[in-house]
Parts: C-alpha cells; sequence; structure tokens
C-alpha cells in the first residue's frame, strides 16, 4: 500500500478521501486555494500544500502546481475526485511521467469515454445498447437538421465534451432545431471549448439509471449493482437511491453485463459509472441506452457503499497498488435501501439559482458511519464545510450529502425525512426544505421516478410556506425570553421580561411573516402564567428548553422547535420544516438599544427596494424607513427610536450584504 497520497480536490470528496487514507494508515496530503485556508479538508490531511488563488484556473485546475507538491511532499500517488482533473487525460499522463500513481483508469480509458461521440462510437461496437441518435464527427447544421429530422421529434442536442448537465437542448419541433443548435454550440465553445454536437433520440419520461463497475489490472471486473438517479434538476442530480425501484434480477444482470462490457472495451482500471437511460414502455417494460461513462469516483458512491457495506476508495487505493479487486461479482449482495440527498446552498424556488454566503449555523442529525458495517449504521453526512465557513461563489455549491440507510425502501425514505428535519442551516438560503418537500411527494414516495419528477409535483414542492405565522410568532416570543432569561439570570429585579410586583404587566411585539405584518401581546399574569395573543390565537403560552430544543404548547399545540437568531429575523425550525420571521422587539427598542439607534443595518443579504424617508426627515420610533427584499421576502426597517434621517447610503435596487448600515439616523 501506498505510504502517501495527494489529494487533488477539496470539499466533501477531499475530506471523504482522506478518511480511508487515514483508516488504511496511509498519510494524506492536501491542496488548498487561498479561499480553503482553513477549509475543513486541509485539517482532515496530514499535510497540506498552498497551490494558489481562488479561482480553480489559479489553483485546483493547476496540476503543475499540484504535481510540485507531490514531489515535494513525497506523495507516491494523486487521487483527483470529482471535477477538477478527475477527467483530464494530460493530467493522468503527467503524473506518470512524474513518477506518480494516478488512482483512476488509464490515460487512454479517459480519452475513449472523454468525448460523448466517440465513446458511443465505441460502445456501438461493443455490443452496448445506444439511444437512437447521430454521433458522426460530420457537424454541418444542414447535415444535423437532416439527422435530427430522421431521428424524429423530441430530440436532445448534446455537447459531445459536455458534462455536469450542460451544453443540452431538447428539441421539440424541426423549424427549433437551427436556433437550438446554434445555442447550443455557443454554450459548448464558451463552457468546454469544443463545439462538437451529438442528437439523441428524446426518450419521454425517463430514469437515470448507473451501474457502478470496478476493474483492476488483472483484466477482472465488477459491478457493483445500480444507482436510480432520476430526480434531477436541470439535468443535474438531487436524490439517488440504490437499489433502484422496480428493477429485477434478470434486467440487473443485463444492464451489469452491457456496463462491464463497456468498461472491458476501453481496458478500464478502477472505479468508473456507466450511465443509462431507461425508456419505460407503457406496457411496464423497461428499456436501457447507453448514455455516457464516466470515469472517476461518483459524488453519489455512498449509496452503493451503503449497500454493499465496501469502501470504494479503499477499493480504489487497493487497485491502484496493484491488487486484484477484493471481491468477485459473486460475493457481492445488496442489502437494504439506500438514499442520498445532496444539500446545496441554492433557491428552489427561483429556478435553483446558486446561493453563496457564510454558514452562521450549521447543524447536522447524529451520524452513525457505516462506511464498512454493512447496513449497521443509518445516517451518514459527507460534508467538506463546517459551521462559520462560507459557501464561495468560486465552487460547487453543494453543502453536504445526507445518506441513510434503511431494512427497505419505506424505512430509508422515513430516516431520510427525519434527518433532514435535523438539518439546521442559517445565513443562506438552501434546499433542505425543498428535499423534504420532494421526499414525501406522492410521485417519490411511490417510487414513480422519472427525470420529470420535479416538474410534475411543482404544485407540492415550490412556494410552500412549511410552518404558519403563529407557531413561528410564539417560537419567536419564547425564545427571545430564554436569551433574556439567560443573559440576566434568575433576579427578579433585572429582570426584564415584564415581571412586575403588582398588577398584570404587557408587552408588545412586531412580527413580519410573509410580507405582512403582525402585532403579538404578551401578557404576564399574577400566577406566573403567561398569555399571548398573536392573530387569530390566543391563549397560555408554555415552554422550555429541553436538550432537543424548546418544547413549546400554544393554540393547543406542541411542538418542539429550534429558533436562531439572525439580526431581527428569527430561523424557526419545527419539525414540518423551517421558516423565517423578522422580530421587531418593540420593548427592546425603546430601552437597551438606544446605544444602537444611529445605525440602520440590513437584517440579511438582499436588495433595497426602496426609502419612505429622505434625508432630514423627522421620523417616529416604529416608522418605516426603508424596504428591503431579501430570500423572497419583503422587509420593512422601522426606526427603533425617533429621531432625524441623516444620509441614505443606498440607493432602490441596490444589493446589499448582512449588516450593510442601510441610513443614518441622528436621536
Ligand atoms: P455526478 O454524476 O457524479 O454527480 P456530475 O456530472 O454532476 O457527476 O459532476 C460531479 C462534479 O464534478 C460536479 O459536482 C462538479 O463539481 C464537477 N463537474 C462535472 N462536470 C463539470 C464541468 N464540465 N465543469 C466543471 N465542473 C464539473
Ligand atoms: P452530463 O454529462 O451532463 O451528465 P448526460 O449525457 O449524462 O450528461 O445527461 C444528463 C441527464 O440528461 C440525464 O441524467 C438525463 O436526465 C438527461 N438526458 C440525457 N440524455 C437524454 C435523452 N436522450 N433523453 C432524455 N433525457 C436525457
Ligand atoms: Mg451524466
Amino acid at each position: 500500500m501506498f505510504n502517501k497520497i495527494l489529494i487533488a480536490n477539496r470539499g466533501e470528496i477531499a475530506c471523504r478521501v482522506a478518511a480511508t487514507a487515514r483508516r488504511m494508515g496511509v498519510k494524506s496530503v492536501a491542496v488548498y486555494s487561498d479561499a480553503d485556508a482553513s477549509a475543513k479538508h486541509v485539517a482532515a490531511c496530514d499535510q497540506a500544500v498552498h497551490i494558489g488563488a481562488s479561482p480553480p484556473r489559479e489553483s485546483y485546475l493547476r496540476w503543475e502546481r499540484i504535481l510540485e507538491a507531490a514531489k515535494a511532499t513525497g506523495a507516491q500517488a494523486v487521487h483527483p475526485g470529482y471535477g477538477f482533473l478527475s477527467e483530464n487525460e494530460a493530467f493522468a499522463q503527467a503524473c506518470a511521467a512524474a513518477g506518480l500513481v494516478f488512482i483512476g483508469p488509464p490515460p487512454s480509458a479517459i480519452k475513449a469515454m472523454g468525448l460523448k461521440a466517440e465513446s458511443k462510437q465505441l460502445m456501438e461496437r461493443a455490443g452496448v445498447p445506444l439511444v437512437p441518435g447521430y454521433h458522426g464527427a460530420n457537424q454541418e447544421p444542414a447535415l444535423l437538421q437532416a439527422e435530427a429530422d430522421r431521428i424524429g421529434y423530441p430530440v436532445l442536442i448534446k455537447a459531445s465534451a459536455g458534462g455536469g448537465g450542460k451544453g443540452m437542448r431538447a428539441v421539440d419541433k424541426a423549424q427549433d432545431f437551427a436556433a437550438a443548435l446554434a445555442s447550443c454550440k455557443r454554450e459548448a465553445t464558451s463552457s468546454f471549448g469544443d463545439d462538437a454536437v451529438l442528437i439523441e433520440k428524446y426518450v419521454q419520461r425517463p430514469r437515470h439509471i448507473e451501474i457502478q463497475v470496478f476493474g483492476d489490472t488483472h483484466g477482472n471486473y465488477v459491478y457493483l449493482f445500480e444507482r436510480d438517479c432520476s430526480v434531477q434538476r436541470r439535468h443535474q442530480k438531487v436524490l439517488e437511491e440504490a437499489p433502484a425501484p422496480g428493477m429485477t434480477p434478470a434486467m440487473r444482470a443485463e444492464m451489469g453485463a452491457a456496463a462491464v462490457a463497456a468498461a472491458r472495451a476501453v481496458n478500464y482500471v478502477g472505479a468508473g459509472t456507466v450511465e443509462f437511460i431507461v425508456e419505460q414502455r407503457s406496457d411496464g417494460s423497461m428499456q436501457f441506452f447507453f448514455m455516457e461513462m464516466n470515469t472517476r469516483l461518483q459524488v453519489e458512491h455512498p449509496v452503493t457503499e451503503a449497500i454493499t457495506g465496501l469502501d470504494l476508495v479503499e477499493w480504489q487505493l487497493r487497485v491502484a497498488c496493484g491488487e486484484p479487486l477484493p471481491l468477485q461479482q459473486d460475493q457481492l449482495r445488496i442489502t437494504g435501501h439506500a438514499i442520498e440527498a445532496r444539500i446545496c446552498a441554492e433557491n428552489p424556488d427561483n429556478n435553483f439559482l446558486p446561493a453563496t454566503g457564510r454558514l452562521l449555523v450549521y447543524r447536522k442529525p447524529q451520524a452513525s458511519s457505516f462506511e464498512r458495517s454493512h447496513g449497521g449504521g443509518k445516517v451518514r453526512i459527507d460534508d467538506g464545510v463546517g459551521e462559520g465557513d462560507a459557501i464561495s461563489p468560486f465552487y460547487d455549491s453543494m453543502v453536504a450529502k445526507l445518506i441513510v440507510h434503511g431494512d427497505d425502501r419505506a424505512q430509508a425514505l422515513a430516516r431520510l425525512d427525519d434527518a433532514l428535519a435535523q438539518v439546521r442551516i442559517v445565513g443562506l438560503n438552501t434546499n433542505v426544505q425543498f428535499l423534504r418537500y420532494v421526499v414525501r411527494s406522492p410521485s417519490f414516495a411511490q417510487a414513480n421516478l422519472d427525470t420529470a419528477l420535479i416538474p410534475r409535483e411543482q404544485a407540492v414542492l415550490f412556494g410552500q410556506e412549511p410552518v404558519g405565522l403563529v407557531l413561528a410568532a410564539a417560537a419567536s416570543v419564547a425564545q427571545t425570553l430564554l436569551d433574556e432569561r439567560a443573559l440576566e439570570g434568575a433576579d427578579p429585579f433585572t429582570r426584564r421580561d415584564g415581571w412586575r410586583a403588582f398588577g398584570v404587566a404587557e408587552r408588545r411585539f412586531g412580527f413580519e411573516f410573509g410580507g405582512v405584518t403582525q402585532d403579538a401581546r404578551l401578557t404576564y399574569q399574577h400566577d406566573g402564567e403567561l398569555h399571548l395573543a398573536v392573530g387569530d390565537a390566543a391563549g397560555v403560552l408554555v415552554f422550555a428548553l429541553t436538550g432537543s430544543g424548546i418544547d413549546l404548547q400554544f393554540d393547543g399545540q406542541r411542538h418542539t422547535v429550534f429558533v436562531h437568531r439572525q439580526g431581527e429575523t428569527a430561523h424557526v425550525f419545527t419539525a414540518h420544516g423551517a421558516t423565517r420571521i423578522l422580530a421587531i422587539d418593540l420593548l427592546a427598542h425603546a430601552g437597551d438599544h438606544q446605544a444602537e439607534a444611529g445605525r440602520l443595518t440590513a437584517p440579511m443579504p438582499g436588495k433595497v427596494l426602496s426609502f419612505a424617508v429622505k434625508a432630514g426627515d423627522t421620523v417616529r420610533r416604529g416608522q418605516a424607513l426603508a424596504v428591503m427584499e431579501a430570500m423572497k421576502m419583503e422587509h420593512t426597517i422601522a426606526a427603533p427610536s425617533d429621531g432625524t434621517v441623516g444620509e441614505l447610503l443606498f440607493a432602490p435596487g441596490d444589493q446589499v450584504s448582512e449588516g450593510a448600515e442601510l441610513l443614518k439616523l441622528v436621536g
């Protein structure tokens, strides 16, 4: 086995590889960019080498620097992870030339599978079934149009050099072909520096089912079963599971044999994935076609690890050392069912636009590693970030992968929903709530899987509000009181929570929820009971801090909630989901916060919509000063005290970061 390897990647996959290396007694070397100087993957390795500035082109793609780092640290091999240099033939070659083992397939296999069109020609010769289409070298627009007409619409134009869901255009009718072709070629040139395309029949309601294969240097091949990755957005995977629902042993064996034939055809070595598109016929039968081969470890490999009890990175290292495959085909078994959810920094309600920001709060479920425990573990989290880390615009928007394992699909599904409910992220938008909606959608729950699942279920996936105003407000009030008690102790004379020796004390709160403002009234009774009136609800509010959050009773219901404050925004997490509510504690503003009265800051990153005042205006406490749009919600910024408006520091339409001072108020 190697003594030391260099991991030419970052984030969760670098951490993932480092964990196996450590377990096997192999030392690991991290490389990192400026942005990653204190990243988790740097700490996960035994050594680390700085390789350049934050943009990938100046660091993670600079392979001369990476090879120098390997030489300087005495690493014997390089693990490329996925993305970056993992499918770069020249890099694999350069490793060999530098006397380093590239932990991956031979350069010739990367090349053969690198271009979708060429690889399809190869697969055709190897007898692997292909989607009807055109993958020739002639790229004359007229010929491509004629081929599309012959295949029959709808068709899919794909950049031959494409990847990551980019460079694809679906075309519904002949008249639209020329324009789609031109636009696809433009994107292919700018993204991949190669404008060659291929054309495929657009399979209706297809499933994406891929086969994990492994080869060694002794000519042995196995397949580690399938993964169903049909749940996609923008042709990118959202949820992946194994085994594929509805897969029969006969079809599995057939697809496995086709995948092994594909690997054998290019003398493949190491971990690879053969992706198939599966057409579901009206008679219930399924027909599979080769789509592409990814010549690396895949993002979703943990679901395969979960159902086989194997560590695929360990297999990669062993095979790269020249060892034979640890197991043969008849020794491989499927146990239970596994699902992976990709937690990404993005806005599902805004066409999945990637989001950036800092993980101010990042809490996750208790994990029990099941890499080698064969069904023993239940929840696994692979990530490359910790609380306080930033999701920067330089790299992928994936925050973490959550993988669950159960005896069957129903159990895995329940565990996934439960695990997702325990993920609490504050500071940036994520798809966590969206993932929960997908998991609970009728299609996913009934394993009615295909790549159109998300658009089909859009009514239950988008624009939902999982927590109502009343619960959000009650949770926020409870958190405010808990914070104050923690701060001020239990001494009744310093407590500000309304305790009075005589009479009933009252306290008012202002909330903004879903663009609507709402007052709440909290009254303290002689007997110590708290009464809360908010919206349509009024009654006794009871709460207590427990080990698992705030145990809250209000409005005839009992909930366990968590509240994290970010400025005046309370992020409320409940069993059903999370929401945000803007809490304006009027009493607190009148009292303690006087010192802050001069500064009016954005409670979260967003856009300034309008100012309700101008410089020189006299305002009263509580008067609206400005309106911001953040996280798809409008927020009114109100005056915390009486005063005169000084200067407006932004203009309507300006993008502002959290904490940015919006205007000055002179007391
Ligand atoms: P998988 O099937 O493993 O999810 P993807 O095609 O989604 O494979 O790619 C895996 C990772 O590789 C992505 O998260 C992305 O970071 C990176 N990647 C893939 N293709 C590209 C590309 N063309 N340009 C940049 N990054 C890419
Ligand atoms: P990438 O290299 O970007 O991963 P793929 O060729 O693997 O590109 O295709 C990505 C996704 O696009 C597939 O998982 C599938 O959802 C969809 N897709 C690809 N080919 C077809 C097709 N012929 N018909 C319908 N959908 C397709
Ligand atoms: Mg693909």
